[in-house]
């Protein structure tokens, strides 16, 4: 099936910030050349809403996960129940989970168990992990390299080229979202001139961390264009060039993205 087009990796549209224009948010993604969806939990209500919408929209899928700065709130039901939903047809990844050593609502312990632990559930079912990582390159590489789940570091931020390294060696597809368009971040659009085309991905990671010249509102999937065209300025490419490549990406990483039932692509 060909309906090529952009691929929002990292979508919260099931944050409340969504909840009085829904409809009109995913048409103006429609419009915006966005083609599909990763909706990313952040707890268990947030995972069952991602898997829920994503059978709604038809052409999004599903990630469910507990982000780690909520760890520790979450219980032992919680993460089983996590594991119960993963076998829906319409989840594509594992998370996002990571390491957040920026906040501290979580101990680093307790973070990295529960890091851990996705990464064995993706490696069961041989689903991508979705990587949060905050200020915590180190512990982040080091648990990838114990695991064999592949994934994708979402919202790149890391400065340390030692780092990227490391993680496009352990195979993971390196996403950027609005900060990438940051006036300031001079530093992180000269790590994404390192990356390889074929590890790129783009997302929104909305409702927060509008691209510029949105830069201070509320973040949506069509906003991911300005990111990418960001990226095709970065390399010297089109953004035609930036579009299907991220789409080739994106149906490699998350193959299942492909099998999207013909008539609710429109
Ligand atoms: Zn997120």
């Amino acid at each position: 099936m060909t309906s090529q087009g952009l691929v929002d990796t990292h979508a919260h549209l099931m944050d409340p910030a969504f909840d009085a224009d829904h409809d009109e948010v995913l048409a103006r993604a429609r419009n915006a050349g966005v083609a599909r969806l990763v909706l990313v939990g952040y707890d268990l209500s947030s995972s069952r809403a991602a898997v829920h919408l994503a059978r709604q929209i038809g052409w999004a899928r599903a990630a469910v996960g507990i982000h780690p700065n909520l760890a520790a709130e979450a219980s032992g039901a919680d993460f089983r129940a996590i594991a119960e939903l993963a076998d829906a047809p319409e989840v594509v990844g594992i998370g996002e989970t990571g390491l957040d050593y920026y906040r501290d609502n979580t101990p680093p312990e307790r973070q990295r168990e529960a890091f851990n632990w996705h990464m064995q559930l993706a490696e069961q079912l041989e689903l991508p992990a979705i990587v949060h990582n905050r200020q915590a390159d180190e512990d982040v590489s080091s648990i990838v390299a114990e695991h064999t789940a592949g994934g994708v570091l979402h919202c790149f931020s890391s400065d340390d080229p030692r780092y990227l390294e490391r993680m496009l060696e352990l195979g993971y597809f390196v996403s950027f979202a609005g900060t990438l368009t940051f006036k300031n971040a001079t530093a992180l659009r000269s790590m994404a001139a390192r990356v390889p085309l074929e590890r790129l991905l783009v997302e929104t990671d909305c409702p927060y961390l509008a691209p510029s010249p949105r830069r201070g509102q509320r973040n949506e999937p069509a906003f991911v264009r300005h990111t990418a065209a960001c990226l095709a300025e970065i390399l010297g490419v089109s953004f035609d060039a930036i579009v299907e490549r991220t789409w080739t990406n994106s149906l490699e990483r998350f193959p299942s993205l492909r099998d999207v039932p013909r008539e609710r692509v429109a």
